[in-house]
């Protein structure tokens, strides 16, 4: 009887003391975005609801910038300049069951950085984040929960030989990108030519798994899918370890094009990956049809998932207009204009805007007017444009909804 009262005083204690330190108290909604300048070696961050105070970090040079670890952590690979820097996002948000508390904090940059020829491609999967350095012949593969509390761990997957690939976890063992160790011309990286498992040594444990021209990752549900020449190759991690599956391009595709870019839906079984320069396909690994092809009007600049409508998908074309699109059907429900257009031509890397998702908001950066477009992503209409100044590039966003109690 005693300790009852005890525990009922203790808890109407904690939470006078909470509501006393809180000035809004319970549900709070709060997005972070992180974006990365084209040319200036630097990481801008703000908050969604107050973009006037913002936080800058340096950096070794461009950087594609990525969330990991529940998005405590944003991580900025500059793959030019061989180095890759990590910065506690200052938002996390800890599982309640059936709710999440959200904790907000300013962000900061680890101490730590990792440093290493080419790192490019990164891959998330159960708790661990793997970095490729394509120049180096191995993949960096770090804690994401001692990343999460600051700490840089990780360790060295080698690869057959140096090259643009990917080492991804698949339960104990790994899967990696192999490459031909053929001569090849100057200048070129080696050919890659498939997927084979091997162990924490980097000895092979399993036969090569053909996929010429290997590029472009993602998980979605039970799957991995790799874009290949011959069609997608999906990877289940069953019971007998890796089950490879080869879904060829339908008859109905362009020829000669290829899935080079995956994005694998959190929500929903499906992927939606880049086909050739002018498509989207919509990619079901289990059932039929496997792959519909949505055909763009112009060239594809980038595209996202909605995540809170894992039906929704955006592209923006390089005409400048971002469209809905829908990966139940593959159609396109809705286009608006958002920024001039951006022509394909010329070199790959060349300032383009790029997408990303902040609850119900698209954001798109617009590197040549040096502002970042909000566009509501129920209605495709245009909000505020975020004025940032330099040529906002590549860019990500952190957050979601939380209890603060
Ligand atoms: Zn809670
Ligand atoms: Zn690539």
């Amino acid at each position: 009887m005693i300790k009852r009262l005890g525990s009922a005083t203790l808890l109407a204690l904690s939470l006078a003391s909470c509501a006393s330190t809180h000035e809004e108290e319970s549900d709070v909604t709060h997005y972070r975005v992180f974006v990365a300048d084209h040319k200036a070696s630097q990481v801008v961050a703000f908050d969604l609801h107050n973009t006037d105070k913002r936080w800058e970090f340096d950096t070794a040079g461009q950087a594609k910038l990525y969330s990991v670890s529940n998005d405590s952590v944003v991580v900025a690979v500059q793959s030019f300049s061989d180095q890759v820097n990590f910065i506690s996002s200052g938002i996390s948000l800890e599982d309640h069951g059936e709710h999440s508390d959200i904790k907000i904090e300013a962000p900061q940059a680890l101490r730590n950085t990792l440093k290493g020829p080419s790192p490019f491609h990164l891959l998330e999967h159960s708790g661990k984040v793997s970095i490729n350095f394509d120049e180096g012949g191995y993949a960096s593969i770090i804690d994401g929960d001692a990343l999460a509390n600051g700490q840089l761990k990780h360790f060295k997957i080698e690869q057959n030989i140096a090259h643009h690939g990917v080492v991804v976890p698949l339960g104990d063992q790994w899967l990696t990108s192999v490459a031909s160790k053929a001569k090849q011309a100057e200048h070129t990286s080696a050919k890659r030519v498939g997927v084979q498992l091997i162990d924490a040594t980097s000895q092979p444990i399993g036969e090569l798994q053909a996929c010429t021209d290997l590029h472009g990752e993602g998980f979605s549900g039970n799957y991995l899918a790799i874009g290949c020449k011959e069609g997608v190759l999906t990877v289940k991690h069953g019971r007998q370890g890796a089950e490879y599956m080869m879904l060829p391009y339908p008859a109905s595709f362009p020829k000669g094009e290829m899935v080079g870019h995956f994005l694998g839906s959190k929500t929903i079984q499906v992927f939606l990956g880049s086909y050739g320069k002018k498509g989207l396909v919509v990619i079901d690994p289990v059932d039929e049809p496997h792959m519909q092809l949505i055909k763009l009007p112009f060239r594809r600049v980038d595209f996202i998932f909605d995540k809170l409508h894992p039906i929704h998908g955006y592209v923006l074309t390089e005409d400048g207009k971002l469209s809905l699109v829908n990966v139940l059907n593959a159609n396109i429900e809705k286009s608006i204009q958002v920024t001039e257009p951006y022509s394909l031509d010329g070199h790959w890397n060349d300032p383009r805007p790029r997408l990303a998702i902040a609850g119900d908001e698209i954001l798109v950066t617009d590197p040549n007017q040096g502002v970042i477009h909000r566009i509501k992503a129920e209605t495709l209409t245009k909000g505020e444009s975020i004025d940032v100044g330099g040529q906002p590039y590549n860019i990500t966003v952190v957050g979601g909804s939380g209890m603060r109690h």
